[in-house]
Formats: structure tokens, sequence, C-alpha cells
């Protein structure tokens, strides 16, 4: 029997991972990028397996079936409590802490089922398609908010944003995702990626960092 996925915390301690969800085209210029012109209908979502989480520091393989493996940086956020229809002004007391995330991606597989109206499971929700550093803590996270995430690859500077440009807000996300979801302690939310997404290749060196949480490095294998 495989075990049950967690991520460690920050200062002790390991949050099992109920489920993985993601938000789509959540920063204006990542949108554009993707071809589409943003808008402030309604957020959509995605889902990873609990089990594509894979731990910091961690090696991944280069994934079968794509030649265009692409990196997303995301903060993500960890949910502690369970509730449904949670309103806005509320949604903050959900929150268990927040990490830095890869929403990895192969796109080759995204776009093709995109354009035929498929569903994107082979090209979002493959195995190892997760990385997630250690959570910190809410009370410990400082203003999040005012967060610049950043995402080098070799040490070259790839994406790189102010948290304050997503287009629905970590509360708005929480909110309309439990409209859709009962949310869970254990979920973690992938909050979106900002423009400047690309490809990575065998022997890449991913870090990715958001303000003062744990900062994320991976790197691809064979
Ligand atoms: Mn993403």
């Amino acid at each position: 029997m495989p075990t049950a996925p967690t991520v460690p915390v920050v200062g002790g301690g390991r949050f099992p991972v109920h489920r993985i969800y993601c938000v789509g085209r959540n920063y204006a210029a990542h949108a554009r990028e993707m071809g589409f012109e943003p808008d402030r209908e309604a957020p959509f979502f995605f889902l990873k397996p609990a089990d594509a989480v894979v731990e910091n520091g961690a090696t991944i393989a280069y994934p079968r079936m794509t030649g265009n493996y692409h990196h997303e940086v995301e903060l993500v956020v960890a949910i502690g409590g369970s509730a449904r229809d949670v309103p806005v002004e509320r949604a903050s007391e959900l929150v268990f802490g927040y990490a830095v995330g890869l929403d990895m991606t192969r796109r080759d597989l995204q776009l093709a089922a995109r354009d035929k109206g498929r569903p994107w499971d082979t090209g979002k929700a493959f195995d190892f398609s997760a990385p997630c550093a250690a959570i910190t803590r809410k009370e410990e996270a400082g203003n999040i908010n005012a967060a610049t995430m950043r995402l080098e690859v070799n040490g070259e500077l790839r994406q790189q944003s102010p948290l304050s440009l997503l287009i629905w807000s970590i509360d708005e996300i929480i909110h309309w995702l439990s409209l859709y979801f009962d949310l869970m302690p254990g979920d973690l939310i992938y909050t979106g990626t900002p423009e400047g997404v690309g490809p990575v290749v065998s022997g890449d060196t991913l870090r990715g960092t958001i303000g003062g949480l744990e900062a994320l490095e991976v790197k691809i294998g064979r």
C-alpha cells in the first residue's frame, strides 16, 4: 500500500495532504502569454492527485510522454479546517499556512487537450507534478500578500511577480473553491503562476522563493 502523502511543516511535524487544487490563469500577464485576455469572470479550478507532491530537494525524473515540460512557480495555501460556502470575510480562518510550490506541466499535452476541449489531466495531474517546500504556519509567514515570488532556473531569473498581482486573492480563491468542493484539513491550493513560464530539461535546477517562506529547490533528472 502506498503511504499517505505529507508535506513537512517549518518548525516540526508533517501536514497530511488531502487534495491538491489548482487555480487557472490567475495572473493577467500569464493569461495573456497563454493566449487569453484576462477577466474577472469566476475563477476556474483543476486538481492533481495528492500523491503528486514532491519533497523539497528532490530530483524529479524528466516525465514521459512530453517534449515541452514547463515550470509554473506558485504560492501554495495549506487549508487547516473544514468548510463549505465560505464567505470571503471568513476565508482566512481556514488557512493553516503557506509554501512555495511548482505546478509542473506537460505543456504540449495540456495545449492539445485544451484545443480539443478535452480534460487537462495528462498535462497537469501526472506523477511528481506538484513539488512543494515545507509549509510555514500563517502566524509566522508575515504579510504574504506583500511578498514577491521568483523562480530561477540554473541561477537565471525566469519568473518574478508580486503576489499582489493575483487576479483572485487568496481569500477569494478559498471562497470560490468552497462553493464547488467541501474544503478539508490537508487541502493544498496552488494559486496560479505569473508570466515567464517555460521549458526545463534534464540537469536543470529550479529554485522558487516567496518572501519569508522556505525556498523550494528541485532538480530535473534523466
Ligand atoms: Mn498553474
